[in-house]
């Protein structure tokens, strides 16, 4: 055995599974048809694998989310789902996406991100009387079939450990309390597999990368100790990835695992673990050298000399830094990207020909690949852009620091802008409605001109300007008509950027997104949302937000470039987005909110790393982007998930005027924090939830305001939704505004 992958990508090439499980939702294929979709999917990334690895994959495979296939397959469904009355399949779309028919409500369970990627998995729920134990067959099937077409089959399942850590408990009992039922159904499930003709069993255990309690380490040891004791005719790997396993490599080794699976690119100390504490002989190492989250090539010497550094002999697989599920499927799709930049990408398919590429240079000594790909790394043209340089190089702390303090500048703006108490605004988008995704097909496609398409939109903006103004809003937005992907549309707009046609990659479900390249010097190439926002200004006497995306969201949503480091790379979008604030600034747009939705998500999984390794960049940046305005210039940033409590002075720190976050969902435990570390930004949690199309009452929303003013002084508090409305219906979104500037004016009416 030579060469493996992780898990490969499912949603389709082109996202036939997203397709198929959205016309089946709809009713419009039945699960039969479904079903033989999923097949056809799986078999041909089997015959992919087959044809350039030594092992293929099966089990990776997933309708929705593989966390929650590992639950449903372990029993792991709470009551509320079970007592639907489903088949297999509708009760595990259930809890992926809620169920709503025939009187019969329930809500989703939670998702949440998947480590350090844009995935989301659902979170299993735990109560006292979970009964775990196998009861799903769909896994089963699915590898029986790759065992009857392929000769050497490596099934892959959620761990235990991961699986137990992940889970969320609502009863009295935690994780250490499942052991005895997570040992008795894992080995079953050996039973059960002991009956194919399987390779290798890879058991995912990514939670080990994470910083590791003693506690942890004892659940560990309890469940591998269980499991393992199991009788198996296949070969058990432990497959870990995203990080190293500093915290318990050496009990891997001691453990009677038949494979270890270890990211050596993620993994920073995995290398130095795997030559100073070494590696058995009777055990396989998994190397993970194929980068499964970035989208170029394989400097194939690079790898080989590493591989050679490592004391294994051929006891070694080579494989992927994490499953392929994180990247697209084929470069080939691509027809239209400049040529100097695709013959460095590669995406699924062109990574499962780099594994048999370097198992062909590293076993078999095939030196005209090697010489082949050399040749591509010798001069590497990301497009320079001398100015962009010059500009970091002369930047000095003055650029990162914004004058005067905050303290100072609330004074100023309080009396700036004359808002009243408890300030109400929108977080930036309204509906995508129907007619506004066709205005922009038009236009793509050339069947109407830009001043068609500009017009549409102002009419909009026009419309949605009067109607904040009647509803009785303080700060109004432009409504973001003119974007579909907030992060692609500031890349359309600045040099350094490529776009592709068909790189999608699974967010979660059906969901897929299409992240642009960073591939040369990122600059401004002409004014972004000037147009739009000082249109929208002219209309109203009220302040018009002006709406812009941030340095680290812009740049965590995109493929990096991997020649210069991310500080590099962030602080260049940084500057250009500098040069939009101040833009805006220069066209009367008073209140500036710069979106850092997806700051949390790079977050290092090790608290050893957060500062050193990404805030002590990513705060500077978003500092500089506003450092430069004026006192009287009220800047506004929205982070999206409330996850941040660990974090809350670097954000802080960020110094912007006013944050506004999600929180509708969380029991408002983030307000006890902020106040607990003296938050100075004002602030507005959001006052409901808009991932629901649920409209609440004035008096829900008013109580969950009296909630905010029981813990924060009204003088820092705004009141908002919990993030943009574009993904809404005009309905829901039109009467919860309504019901939310009700409870706003109630609660003013009583604080006279
Ligand atoms: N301004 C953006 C919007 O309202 C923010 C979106 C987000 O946080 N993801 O849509
Ligand atoms: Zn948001």
């Amino acid at each position: 055995m030579s060469t493996s992958i992780i898990g490969f990508p499912r949603i389709g090439e082109d996202r036939e599974l997203k397709h198929a499980t959205e016309k089946y939702w709809k009713h419009e294929i039945d699960q039969a048809e479904l079903l033989r979709i999923a097949d056809e999917l799986k078999a041909k990334n089997w015959n992919k694998e087959d044809a350039k690895l030594d092992l293929v994959s099966a089990g990776d495979f997933s309708f929705f989310d593989n966390v929650l296939d590992a639950a449903s397959l372990l029993n792991i469904t709470p009551a509320r789902y079970r007592d639907l009355g489903l088949n297999e399949l509708d009760e595990y779309f259930a809890e992926a996406r809620g169920y709503q028919k025939d009187g019969k409500s329930v809500k989703a369970l939670p998702m949440k991100k998947w480590f350090n990627t844009n995935y989301h998995y659902i979170v299993p729920e735990i109560d006292d009387k979970t009964n775990i134990k196998v009861v799903g067959k769909r896994f089963f099937e699915d590898v029986k079939k790759a065992c009857e077409h392929h000769e050497h089959v490596k099934a892959s399942i959620v761990g235990p450990y991961t699986l137990l850590k992940l889970a969320r408990y609502v009863g009295k009992k935690q994780a250490a309390d499942f052991a005895p039922a997570v040992i008795a159904a894992y080995q079953d499930i050996f039973k059960r597999l002991n009956e194919t003709h399987l390779d290798w069993l890879q058991l995912d255990e990514p939670a080990l990368v994470f910083d590791l309690t003693d506690a942890d380490k004892k659940l560990f040891h309890q469940l591998y100790d269980g499991i393992l004791q199991a009788p198996h005719n296949f070969k058990v790997n432990i497959q870990t990835y995203f990080g190293d396993v500093r915290d318990i490599y050496q009990d891997l080794i001691d453990l009677p695992f038949d494979g270890i699976g270890l990211d050596f690119l993620e993994g920073k100390q995995t290398a130095d673990l795997v030559r100073k504490f070494g590696f058995p002989k009777d055990k396989t190492l998994f190397a993970g050298v194929v980068n499964g989250k970035n989208i170029w090539r394989n400097e194939y010497q690079k790898t080989v000399d590493l591989l050679k550094s490592l004391p294994v002999d051929d006891n070694l697989v080579i494989t992927t830094s994490c499953s392929l599920l994180h990247v697209p499927y084929t470069v080939e799709n691509e027809t239209d990207l400049d040529k100097d930049l695709k013959q460095h990408l590669a995406f699924a398919y062109q990574k499962l020909d780099e594994l048999h590429d370097l198992d062909q240079i590293f076993f078999h000594d095939n030196q005209a690949l090697l010489a082949e790909n050399q040749a591509l790394f010798e001069n590497v043209n990301h497009p320079a852009n001398p100015a962009v340089a010059d500009r970091i190089s002369g930047l000095t702390a003055a650029d990162y620091t914004r004058l005067p303090e905050r303290s100072e500048r609330e004074n100023i703006q309080k009396a700036e802008f004359k808002l009243p108490d408890l300030p109400t605004t929108t977080i930036g988008s309204f509906p995508q409605t129907k007619d506004v995704r066709k205005n922009r097909s038009l236009y793509k496609h050339h069947k109407i001109s830009k001043a068609e398409y500009d017009k549409f939109n102002n009419d909009k903006i026009k419309r949605i300007i009067e109607w904040q103004e009647k509803a009785g809003f303080d700060v109004l937005v432009h409504g973001e008509y003119e974007r579909n992907d907030m992060v692609e549309y500031f890349g359309e707009n600045l040099d350094g950027f490529a776009f592709t046609k068909k790189a999608w990659v699974q967010s979660y479900g059906s969901r897929a997104v299409k992240p642009p390249i960073i591939w040369g010097d990122v600059s401004r190439k002409n004014s972004i949302t000037v147009a739009a926002s000082t249109y929208a200004q002219s209309l109203t006497d009220k302040p018009v937000k002006g709406m812009l995306t941030g340095p680290v969201t812009i740049f965590n949503w995109s493929f990096p470039r991997e020649d210069i480091s991310a500080k590099d790379s962030v602080t260049q979008i940084a500057l250009a987005i500098q040069d939009e604030v101040l833009d805006l600034e220069k066209h009367g747009i008073k209140i500036i909110q710069i979106d850092e939705a997806a700051l949390r998500e790079k977050l290092p999984l090790r608290q050893s790393d957060w500062f050193k390794e990404y805030l002590d960049w990513a705060i500077p940046a978003f500092k500089l982007v506003h450092s430069k305005v004026e006192p009287t210039t009220q800047i506004h940033t929205h982070m999206c998930y409330s996850e941040f409590n660990d974090i809350i002075p670097a954000i802080d720190n960020m110094d912007a005027d006013v944050i506004s976050f999600e929180a509708s969902r969380s029991d408002l435990s983030i307000i006890d924090k902020l106040k607990a570390n003296n938050f100075e930004t004002e602030v507005g949690p959001g006052v409901y939830d808009i991932h629901s199309p649920r409209v609440p009452s004035q008096a829900e929303i008013y109580n969950v305001i009296n909630n905010i003013l029981a813990k924060l002084p009204e003088s820092k508090v705004w009141i908002n939704p919990d993030c943009g409305l574009k993904t809404r219906g005009e309905a829901e979104s039109f009467a919860s505004l309504e019901n939310l500037i009700a409870a706003v004016n109630q609660k003013r009416a009583e604080l006279g």
